[in-house]
């Protein structure tokens, strides 16, 4: 955190009397809304904190025992000007006051597993954890998705075959170092010194190549290339062999691929149905299909005679939208 803060200098007006709402006739639309998040950002880090009284009630209920907690604002502060969530304040109470039940609302409650990361809040998780730069960040998320590695769900990031496989079947058992993230943190450390002249960046290198040469090579050495590529086995026979068949990941995409290979070169391309009609040609059925890079998108399963295509779910087509 504190070193991704001193790589990173503030954006702010050069003149805080300039406020958008004067000066927004000269810029256009989006550089009036930028602007306007700038000037109130670098005026808000001035003003004083904003303070709110916590209150919180003990009510009794028969056997039971209730309480409950709300806030109230005092002083507004910077959020005169960056509005935060509003908010939960208590009715006014007197001591032994009696309460009227007015609804009784049964409900259970699940935790959630943890959403995926977006671009933003994966951002957030670099800086908490000291890795990448500010210079570096908006590079690194583009690499893991021109790579194929996950691609974007709406704002979600989400796995795809390309970064479960290079993940969990190559840097995870074969790179520790690459993957951890202390190790990684401290690296950046490193960089950061040499670039304030008090590091050796040859000793740096020669410290973590030496060990690096070696695990590239042992990774080479034991990595079989053709169990590093299935994805799932199946409960299918080859028609042609008799062996089981695998799903694999290769250059176009998913297929299905005979475990007797390479003797028996069976393969069929692995279509995954939606369940639902090409919404253009109504006769072919939507299929997922991936991009050379492994990026999903749903097509028609009558390409080439149909060319429908569409990166959006269409069962769900609110879902994908911005
Ligand atoms: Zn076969
Ligand atoms: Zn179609």
């Amino acid at each position: 955190m504190r070193l991704a803060q001193e790589a990173h200098e503030a954006i702010r007006p050069t003149d805080v009397r300039h406020q958008a709402s004067e000066i927004g006739d000269q810029l256009g639309a989006e550089e009036k809304k930028v602007y306007e998040l700038v000037w109130r950002q670098a005026v808000a880090s001035q003003m004083l904190p904003a303070v709110y009284e916590q209150v919180s009630a003990d009510i009794k209920a028969g056997v039971y025992g209730l309480r409950a907690t709300g806030s109230k604002l005092i002083f507004d502060g910077w959020e005169r000007l960056n509005k935060s969530e509003e908010a939960r304040s208590l009715p006014e109470l007197k001591e032994k006051e009696k309460l009227t039940l007015m609804e009784l609302v049964p409900s259970q409650h699940f935790t959630e597993p943890p959403a995926r990361y977006t671009e933003a809040t994966l951002i957030k998780k670099l800086e908490e954890e000291g890795i990448g730069r500010p210079s570096t960040y908006a590079p690194i998320i583009s690499t893991i998705q021109g790579r194929g590695y996950v691609s974007l769900e709406g704002r979600a990031l989400k796995p795809e075959d390309a970064g479960v496989i290079v993940n969990d079947k190559i840097l995870v058992p074969y790179f520790p170092d690459v993957v951890d993230l202390s190790f990684t943190a401290k690296m950046e450390e490193s960089f950061d010194e040499i670039a304030r002249g008090e590091k050796n960046w040859v000793e740096l290198i020669r410290g973590f190549y030496g060990p690096f040469a070696q695990e590239l090579e042992k990774a080479e050495e034991s990595i079989d290339k053709s169990s590093m590529t299935t994805i799932a086995e199946t409960d299918e026979k080859c028609p042609d062999s008799g062996h089981p068949l695998v799903i694999k990941f290769g250059r176009y995409g998913r297929f299905y691929s005979c475990t007797g290979f390479p003797d028996c070169k069976y393969a069929r391309p692995y279509i995954e149905k939606i369940g639902m009609n090409c919404p253009d040609c109504k006769e072919g059925e939507v299929i997922i299909k991936r991009t050379k890079r492994g990026k999903s998108f749903y097509g028609c399963s009558r390409y080439p005679n149909c060319k429908w295509a569409s990166w959006k779910d269409p069962r769900n087509p609110e879902k994908g939208k911005e």
